[in-house]
């Protein structure tokens, strides 16, 4: 069992959990006019191995939204805390 320790339930089994993307890309501003930063924030994404910084929902409990620091190759949760908190 992988266990993520919400910051607003406390820790819960990752099945209550649902992958919400990549929390390292950025976002290109609105005036930004270059297609090829638009086309990698929209289709382009790394593979890593090692830390990961990743958005997940709490669906099966608060809904909250949290970004989870894990380590895709032993899965191993680094961190969590809250969506909105300072990166
Ligand atoms: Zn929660």
């Amino acid at each position: 069992m992988l266990a993520i320790t919400c910051p607003n339930c406390g820790e819960r089994n990752s099945n209550e959990f649902r992958y919400g993307g990549d929390a390292s890309i950025v976002r290109p501003s609105h005036e930004d006019p270059s297609e090829e930063a638009w086309f990698r924030y929209v289709y382009i994404r790394d593979n890593p191995k090692g830390p990961h910084r990743e958005y997940w929902q709490h669906v099966g409990g608060c809904r909250g939204w949290l970004i989870i620091e894990r380590n895709t190759s032993n899965h191993v949760v680094l961190g969590v805390r809250r969506a909105g908190e300072c990166r």
